[in-house]
C-alpha cells in the first residue's frame, strides 16, 4: 500500500490499522518527513500546541524483587547489601522532604514479604498526611503479584487500595505485550492476558492508568504493532488510558541483557511519529520522558507527535536507577517548551490540572474542618 494513502486516512481522522502502522514503520527515511508532518498535525489538532509535564515525587518502597527482568537494573534479591523496604512512615517522610508534594508516584518491586495490609497502610499513611495529593501507584505487575500471594482477585486488592486513597496507576511492566518476547526478557513476570486484565479491571473501577512499551531489546516491529493495537483496543473498551509512553531499553548496565546498540534519536522519532498517527486522539497524550531521552532529545519529539515531557522529579525509577537526573525545576521545563514554541502546562498524573500550592492549602483547611 502507498504510505500516502495511510497518511491521508490519518489526516481525515480515519483509523490506521496495526498492519498499516507496520508499513509506516518500514518506510525509507525520505518518507518519514511526510510521516513526521502528519504526526505533528494530528498532535496539533489533538492538543492545540500544549505541552504538559508533572511536578511529582517518586518514591520506591522496596527494591526486593522475586523477578529478574533482563532490562532492569533496579531489583535486588532479599538479603543483598543494597536491598531495602521502606515502612509507610518512611515513605511519608520522603514525600515530606520533596519539593513536589501534590502528586505522588509510589512504585516498588515484587517483594514476597509484603502483604495487602502493608499496601493499604502505605496508601493510608500517604493519604492521611497529604489529603490533597494525587496518589499514583503500583504497576499491574505489583497488583497481580499481590493478588496471587493473597489468593484474592486483583479487583479486591484494587478496591482496598482505592478505598485507602489510591487515585491512579502507572501502566508499567507492559514491556512488550507478546508472551514469547516476555518469556525471553522477563520470564518471571505477569503474562500479557493478566496485564491486560488488571489494567481493564482498574479502568472499570475508575482507576485510570498510563500505557507503556519498552523497546530496543529483542522485539521486532511486528511485536510493537501488536502491542500498540492491544493498548488501543483497551482504550476503546474502557477509555482509561491517559497516556502512552515509549521507554527505550538501555543495554548497559543491566546484567544479563542481550548486547544491542542503544536506540538512536532518529529511531525514537520515527516510533513516536508512527504511534501518534496510529493512536490519533484515541490515546491523546504521548509522553516523551526527558529524564530517559535527554531534555533536548525529548523536546525534538514534540515536533513529531509527543505532547508531554514527563516529570520534574526523579529520585529513582525502577528501570534506570543511576541513569536518571535527580530533579529539574518546573521553570526549566517551561522554558524548554516555550523555546519549542509550545504552551507549557503543569498537570497531575491523569492529565488534570496540577494542584497548586494555594489549592492544596484550601483543600487541607477543608479536610481539617470536616
Ligand atoms: S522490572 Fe520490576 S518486576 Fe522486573 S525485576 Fe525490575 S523491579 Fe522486578
Amino acid at each position: 500500500m502507498d504510505p500516502n494513502v495511510i497518511l491521508k486516512a490519518a489526516i481525515e481522522r480515519q483509523e490506521v490499522s496495526a498492519i498499516e502502522a507496520l508499513m509506516l514503520m518500514q518506510q525509507e527515511d525520505q518518507v518519514f518527513n511526510d510521516i513526521f508532518q502528519v504526526a505533528n498535525e494530528v498532535n496539533r489538532r489533538t492538543n492545540q500546541g500544549i505541552v504538559s509535564f508533572t511536578h511529582r515525587t517518586h518514591v520506591n518502597y522496596t527494591n526486593v524483587c522475586r523477578a529478574s527482568s533482563k532490562h532492569c537494573t533496579y531489583f535486588r534479591k532479599k538479603g543483598d547489601k543494597e536491598a531495602f523496604t521502606l515502612q509507610p512512615e518512611e515513605v511519608v517522610a520522603k514525600i515530606a522532604a520533596s519539593p513536589a508534594k501534590n502528586d505522588v508516584a509510589i512504585q516498588g518491586a515484587l517483594n514476597p514479604d509484603l502483604s495487602i495490609d502493608y499496601f493499604v497502610r502505605l496508601v493510608t499513611a500517604v493519604r492521611d498526611e497529604f489529603p490533597h495529593a494525587h496518589i499514583h501507584g503500583f504497576s499491574p505487575t505489583e497488583i497481580f503479584f499481590a493478588s496471587r500471594r493473597a489468593r484474592v482477585p486483583a479487583r479486591e486488592i484494587l478496591a482496598q487500595l482505592k478505598e485507602a486513597g489510591l487515585d491512579s496507576m502507572p501502566g508499567t511492566g507492559a514491556d512488550i505485550l507478546n508472551d514469547k518476547v516476555r518469556k525471553k526478557i522477563s520470564p518471571d513476570r505477569i503474562r500479557t492476558a493478566d496485564w491486560v486484565d488488571v489494567v481493564k479491571t482498574a479502568h472499570h473501577m475508575g482507576i485510570k492508568t498510563t500505557g507503556t512499551i519498552v523497546v530496543g531489546h529483542v522485539e521486532n516491529e511486528i511485536h510493537i504493532c501488536e502491542h500498540i493495537e492491544i493498548l488501543r483496543n483497551i482504550q476503546k473498551e474502557t477509555g482509561g488510558l491517559v497516556e502512552f509512553q515509549i521507554i527505550p531499553h538501555i543495554p548497559e548496565p543491566a546484567p544479563g541483557a542481550e548486547p544491542r546498540p542503544r536506540m538512536t534519536q532518529q529511531q525514537l522519532m520515527k516510533l513516536v511519529a508512527v504511534c501518534r498517527v496510529f493512536f490519533g486522539s484515541v490515546i491523546p497524550n504521548i509522553q516523551s520522558p526527558w529524564s530517559l531521552y535527554g531534555l533536548q532529545e525529548a523536546v525534538q519529539t514534540l515536533s513529531v507527535g509527543a505532547n508531554d515531557l514527563g516529570g520534574t522529579h526523579f529520585p529513582q525509577t525502577p528501570y534506570y536507577q543511576g541513569n536518571t537526573p535527580k530533579y529539574t525545576a518546573p521553570e526549566i521545563l517551561e522554558k524548554a517548551i516555550l523555546k519549542a514554541q509550545r504552551r507549557p502546562r503543569m498537570r497531575d498524573s491523569v492529565y488534570g490540572d496540577a494542584v497548586t500550592r494555594k489549592a492544596a492549602k484550601t483543600r487541607r483547611v477543608a479536610v481539617a474542618a470536616r
